[in-house]
């Protein structure tokens, strides 16, 4: 799965549309957290290094098609300034005049922030006469924002149709890498690691990932609609019923392909789900659940499945293993976040969740990827084509 690199193309004195993702949380038009605008950087400073234009677009929210103030960029083109440490031109629409002025305004080796994609209709419509005004305002396309390559819009797809060249920008580039690596030719033994709320979120993940994996563990809320699917004693832990015979049928589907699925065998059970609530660890199959919930694995499955991630060569992990924000809660997700941070292998790790949690575990920097998109990585591992990266030459 070979994309062009923004790095095959002269780039020189040309103006270059770049689609970044920067659908940072704003309150009050204070950036929370500038992790996505960091992460274009790479690919910003190579385009403005080469002498080129860098021309930015990305959608922030869900302003449903109307301008609104509270969801403009302008707050991050200040930040992106800061960051890059030279000035950022902002354009106060993402087509027409005010961007061709921004952008003739910039120069070579200049950044020009366009206003928020989605204040206009056409883009979440994938609108062919946007696509074209969005081409018309550079040479070349590149497309860095991988978070949201599983939509076909205007800036993500339609565009490509109209330039006479396109490339993934580094941070893509990496993503496409990374997961395609894992899905079409991983290094073995392969293990992947699902958890989080729900089953049905990840159903197709499950799905794809069988025909693929070595061993697949299981934990957080959603192995507790297997394990009712086995059978076990689950009290009120979260269960999607209307899923019990679906998971029935992967767990024979694992059984009959010989692969390790592992499920819980112990686990921290509390009457509630809150913090300071008194917890008990009872092995899984233990009536003494009584009517509490399953809220953490427990300490025999947390080894038991360190055991198995330390023999890998390929860990893609998606979904904590508990309510890791309370701490009573959160020892299996920590002890899976060292596992990972510490076995010898190519180590991936998406969703907003299993972020957070190796950043709490302070092992961030010890994972070899760490996945920017979270439903274009599910999709992806999902065994789906994303169009915005379908389209890239
Ligand atoms: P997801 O977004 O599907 O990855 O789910 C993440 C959320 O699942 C986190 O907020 C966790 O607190 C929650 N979670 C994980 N395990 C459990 C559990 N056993 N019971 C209830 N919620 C859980």
């Amino acid at each position: 799965m070979a994309t062009r690199s923004v790095r095959d193309l002269p780039l020189a004195g040309r103006k270059v549309f770049i689609r970044v993702d920067f659908n940072v949380p704003l309150k009050s038009g204070t950036i929370k957290d500038d992790t996505r605008i960091r992460a274009s950087l790479p690919t910003i400073t190579y385009v403005i290094g080469q002498g080129a234009t860098a021309i930015l677009a990305s959608h922030l929210g869900r302003p449903k098609g109307k301008p609104n103030p509270e969801m403009s960029l302008r707050p991050v083109a200040a930040r992106l300034g800061e960051l890059l440490g030279r000035p950022v031109t902002f354009a106060e629409d993402c087509v027409g005049e005010a961007a061709e002025h921004a952008i003739a305004e910039a120069g070579p080796n200049g950044v020009v922030l366009l206003e928020n994609l989605r204040f206009h209709p056409e883009e979440e419509k994938n609108d062919a006469e946007f696509a074209k005004a969005l081409a018309a305002l550079a040479d070349v396309y590149v497309n860095d924002a991988f978070g949201s390559a599983h939509r076909a819009h205007a800036s993500t797809e339609g565009i490509v149709r109209h330039v006479k060249e396109a490339a993934a920008g580094f941070l893509m580039a990496n993503e496409v890498a990374y997961l395609g690596k894992a899905l079409e030719s991983p290094d073995r033994p392969f293990v992947a690691i699902l958890g989080g709320a729900k089953v049905s979120d990840k159903l197709e993940v499950i799905q794809n990932l069988l025909g693929k994996v070595d061993a697949l563990l299981i934990g957080g809320a959603m192995a507790y609609t297997f394990l009712k699917a086995q059978g076990k004693p689950v009290g009120k832990s979260l269960v999607e019923e209307e899923l019990v015979d679906e998971a029935r049928t992967i767990l024979a589907d694992a059984a009959g392909k010989g692969l390790t699925f592992e499920l819980p065998s112990d686990h921290v059970v509390a009457e509630r789900l809150e913090a300071g609530v008194p917890a008990e660890t009872l092995d899984v199959g233990d009536a003494a659940i009584g009517d509490r919930m399953g809220l953490d694995i427990g300490p025999k499955t947390a080894a038991r499945y360190a055991a198995v991630i330390a023999d890998a060569k390929t860990v893609v992990w998606n979904g904590p293993m508990g309510v890791f924000e309370i701490d009573a809660f959160a020892s299996g997700t920590m002890a899976v976040a060292k596992a990972v941070a510490d076995v010898d292998a190519t180590t991936i790790i998406g969703g907003g969740d299993s972020i957070a949690a190796v950043a709490k575990a302070g092992v961030s920097d010890r994972i070899s990827h760490i996945s920017t998109g979270g439903g274009a990585s599910l999709e992806f591992l999902g065994g789906r084509t994303l169009p915005g990266v379908a389209v890239l030459p």
